[in-house]
């Protein structure tokens, strides 16, 4: 099972939706600067306000929710599953699946990176530095601009995790696309390798998206009622090929 996740299997845990109706986006205009790599590197304003905001997203306390932890009951019953996310919030993780399980497509905000020598570590420790007076926190190897592990506008997608996810894509039995709109790349090309590859696709999204007719299945249900459905009926059909 190949599950596709984005950003709808995360409100029920509290994380807005950027691009919905009440997304940070569509209320502050200058939200977006922050998360564009050309205005991130020009300018250390915008940066020290990226801290900042990564600073009170740490603060929040994020739990995943009854949509994460159904993966993980599938996970553990000993059905081979794969997450592939367009989330950074790492809350399929923290619901329980290994790391290598979940392809993170859209990097990490839990893992900061340096732009000039790619030296990584843990957001905590970047923070710390923030905390302790460093608004803007240099690469502490070679001095240069530290940002989140995090894909920006501008900022291509990291294609061996792309290649990956496509490969499992191709060889899923079952796709469940949960919760994105599945009208951005990779998303939506990720739809058209499974239904290529012979996968039942089902599709698990609150509004229309441009894969429902193809789709052995919609369900429109909020996610952290309707993936534990799913996963119980899968968990209960007779394996049909393995
Ligand atoms: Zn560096």
């Amino acid at each position: 099972v190949a599950a596709l996740t984005g950003a709808g299997i995360s409100t029920d845990s509290g994380i807005p939706d950027y691009r919905g109706p009440n997304g940070v986006w569509r209320t502050d205009p200058d939200a977006e600067k922050l998360v564009t790599w050309s205005y991130y590197m020009a300018d250390p304003e915008i940066r020290r306000r990226a801290w900042k905001v990564r600073q009170a997203a740490a603060e929040r306390r994020v739990e995943p929710n009854a949509g994460h932890r159904a993966l993980v009951d599938l996970d553990r019953a000993g059905v081979p599953v794969r997450v592939l996310t367009q989330n950074v919030d790492g809350l399929h993780q923290a619901a329980g699946l290994p790391d290598g399980k979940v392809l993170e497509l859209h990097g990490s905000s839990r893992e900061f990176l340096c732009v000039s020598c790619g030296a990584r570590g843990p957001m905590a420790e970047a923070l710390d530095r923030v905390a302790a007076g460093e608004p803007d926190p240099a690469c502490e190897e070679c001095g240069g601009i530290l940002k989140s592990t995090t894909v920006m506008f501008e900022e291509p997608l990291d294609s061996r995790a792309l290649a990956e996810a496509k490969a499992v894509a191709a060889a899923s039995d079952v796709f469940l696309a949960v919760g994105s709109t599945l009208q951005v790349h990779p998303a939506a090309g990720l739809v058209d390798v499974a239904l290529l590859g012979g996968a039942r696709v089902i599709v698990v999204n609150a509004e229309r998206t441009p894969y429902d007719a193809m789709a052995e299945r919609v369900v429109r249900e909020p996610i952290s009622e309707a993936l534990p459905a799913l996963v119980r009926e899968l968990l209960n059909a007779p394996q049909s090929r393995s």
